[in-house]
């Protein structure tokens, strides 16, 4: 078996490591989330200065004994428009925390890694809301790692009509008659909300980014999206923090 292997990865994470090194988490096409060390990667002259810090997605070549060992790299995408202004950039932050948060060592996710590849550039390109983006992010990056809410019935009475509350903790949808029974904190969605969120589960890739919603839908969807992620995915998210510490 060859010790060297060709990935396409994106840089989630970099850490200095004793005086030129830097320790890596890249979200690897072949191999998913891995870490891998890039020795002499923060000497001015190194060859791999610029192709190890966050946000470059690129063709590596790892070398492979106990650790990773990244050997070479060659810079695909920097997303360099992300550090335009703090807050695109915090929103990068996220994306990346939140794919090394949910993304398994040695388990590739392809279509998770093309969704934020996706995202990205999305983000850069700063023609769309971007709380909007964040939200289509999570849902979809939700239903590709079995985190799906119900959207298509009540979670509790499988009714399909009076679809008009949302309850995080129970993963879904809940009609009209079943409120007594949902677990708190349940939340109002409205049928723009629903279908919103409806479409974005549905959608591929290419059309995922192709709408807007008016005020109200996303100030609902972003709390709909908080809450469920407050409660199924335990973790503070630092961007996010950073984030709302700001507005
Ligand atoms: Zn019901």
């Amino acid at each position: 078996m060859t010790r060297y292997q060709k990935t396409k990865g994106l840089v989630l994470h970099e850490m200095p490591i004793g005086e030129h090194d830097k320790r890596l988490t890249l979200l690897t096409k072949e191999f998913g989330k891995i870490t891998a060390f890039a020795k002499g990667a923060r000497r001015a002259k190194s060859k791999l200065l610029a192709g190890t810090s966050i946000f470059i997605y690129g063709d590596f070549l790892l070398y492979k004994k106990k650790n990773y060992t990244v050997t070479q790299v060659e810079c695909i995408d920097s997303f360099h428009a992300i550090r335009e202004d703090i807050e695109t950039l915090s929103y990068g932050l996220y994306l990346l925390e939140f794919a090394e948060f949910v993304s398994d060592e040695n388990n590739p996710n392809l279509p998770l890694m093309k969704l934020i590849l996706k995202t990205l550039q999305v983000l850069t390109k700063g023609t769309l809301q971007q709380e909007l983006i964040i939200c289509v992010f999570e849902l979809k990056a939700l239903s590709y790692i079995g985190l799906t809410p119900e959207v298509s019935h009540c979670v509790l009475s499988e009714d399909e009509n009076a679809l008009i509350y949302f309850s995080a903790v129970q993963g879904g949808v809940v009609c009209e008659r079943c409120y007594n029974q949902a677990s708190q904190p349940v939340q109002n969605i409205s049928q723009g909300t629903l279908y919103t969120m409806r479409f974005i589960l549905s959608a591929s890739l290419s059309d995922l980014y192709t709408f807007k919603v008016d005020e109200a839908i996303l100030k609902q969807l972003k709390t709909i999206m908080r809450t469920f992620i407050g409660y199924h995915i335990n973790k503070t998210f630092k961007a996010l923090e950073f984030l709302e510490a700001t507005k």
